[in-house]
């Protein structure tokens, strides 16, 4: 370690999984230094985020769901000639929310921001200018790392966040839409309440090639919009992403690529989520597990998240040959069958727990 201040243990980067790595240190482990080093000014990620409470563990509900800006016990899925109403409780996370909650829990040493990050070591981060912070441990959570060794699907999303001039009078939020149908791949839009006269829509498509193409989902939020009689809306933000669904490959690689003895949280620890719905499930469960922890030196995390994300992508084969039939079939007969089966079935899906007929009965769709 240079020599200079030791700021206890580092987490590179602010996105989902660095923030709430943060705000679970900061609520359990007020004993621990700590130094979140982020890049923008904006904490937690970006958009906002529908959890199912199936994906969390006690621990992980207690970080997350005084967070949420709403919870709710149900939710819809619209699938074509069968609009359901499935009894599980979600809750719907604003990246906003996360941003408040840690710049309330870290005091003012524990937080840098606007810090370009150059480089991340076991125990120091090398920032742009040149100076070195020092600490115990480093966690790099500064999102996908190279992704040559995995094979790899994508899901491109676009996000709108609306206005109405009243109140839109959707009770509760809709996981997947795949009502109107699609001209090419799965393709189906979510939609969020925020308050009686805001929601969140966002159109996400499979596909197995990058693209940039936002242009296409924006318009398909229009049609949608129009479809719901809710063209009136005003638009508060619009943003789009593409992010990786891994499918296979060399995951032993991919961690070693993402930095060489180097702990790693998130999408660069390996932390990918399911495939559908989002990462927050995942980045809650790796932040509580780093609170449960004695040892924060930089070689006893990088062991114990490897372990963690190897074991997860061992555990997650069906999951992943679930976002295959996303990415390579015809349309969304995966997402379809799975949001058809009882809501215990689609709670064993997001809890990882699905029996072999069940696993074999939504791949065969
Ligand atoms: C509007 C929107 C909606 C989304 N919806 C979904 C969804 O439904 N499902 C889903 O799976 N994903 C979704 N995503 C993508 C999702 O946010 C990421 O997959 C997820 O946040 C991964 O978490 P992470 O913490 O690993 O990475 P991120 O949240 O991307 O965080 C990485 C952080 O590291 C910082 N960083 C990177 N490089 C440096 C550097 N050199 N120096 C300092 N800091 C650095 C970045 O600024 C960022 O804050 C969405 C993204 C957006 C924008």
């Amino acid at each position: 370690m240079p020599k200079g201040r030791n700021h206890g243990l580092l987490i590179a980067g602010g996105g989902l999984a660095g923030s709430l790595a943060a705000l679970a240190m900061a609520r359990l482990r007020p004993d621990v230094p700590m130094l979140l080093v982020a890049e923008g000014d904006m904490l937690g990620g970006r958009g906002t985020f529908l959890v199912l409470d199936a994906a969390l563990g006690e621990a992980e509900r207690n970080l997350l769901a005084p967070l949420a800006s709403h919870s709710w016990d149900a939710f819809y899925a619209l699938l074509p000639g069968r609009p359901r109403k499935l009894k599980l409780r979600c809750h719907a996370i604003e990246a906003s929310a996360i941003d408040a909650a840690l710049r309330e829990a870290l005091r003012p040493e524990q937080l840098r921001l606007d810090t370009k990050i150059v480089a991340v070591r076991d125990d120091n981060i090398l920032i742009a200018g040149g100076d070195v912070l020092g600490g115990i441990g480093v966690l790099d959570a500064r999102g996908w790392a190279h992704q040559t060794t995995l094979e790899l699907g994508w899901r491109h999303g676009v996000s709108r966040t609306l206005r109405f001039a009243a109140p839109h009078r959707l009770d509760l939020p809709v996981a997947a839409d795949t009502s109107l149908g699609s001209a090419a791949g799965c393709a189906l839009f979510t939609c969020v309440p925020l308050d009686p006269q805001r929601l969140v829509v966002e159109h996400v498509r499979y596909a197995r090639a990058v693209e940039t193409n936002a242009a296409e989902g924006s318009a398909s939020i229009d049609a949608w919009l129009a479809a719901r009689g809710w063209s009136a809306a005003e638009t508060e933000a619009e943003d789009n992403f593409s992010t990786a669904v891994p499918l296979g490959g060399d995951f032993a690689g991919y961690w070693r690529i993402g930095g060489a003895r180097v702990a790693k949280l998130g999408a660069r620890g390996g932390f990918f989520g399911l495939g559908i719905g989002s990462h927050a499930a995942d980045a809650a469960a790796t932040a509580v597990a780093l609170a449960a922890r004695r040892d924060f030196t930089g070689a006893a995390l990088h062991d114990a998240f490897e372990d963690e994300a190897a074991a997860l992508w061992r555990r997650r084969d069906f999951h992943r040959a679930f976002a295959r039939r996303l990415v390579e079939g015809g349309g969304c007969e995966a997402v379809e069958a799975l949001y058809r089966s009882e809501a215990a079935t689609v709670g064993r899906f997001f809890e990882e727990r699905l029996g072999l007929l069940e696993r074999r009965r939504l791949l065969a769709a």
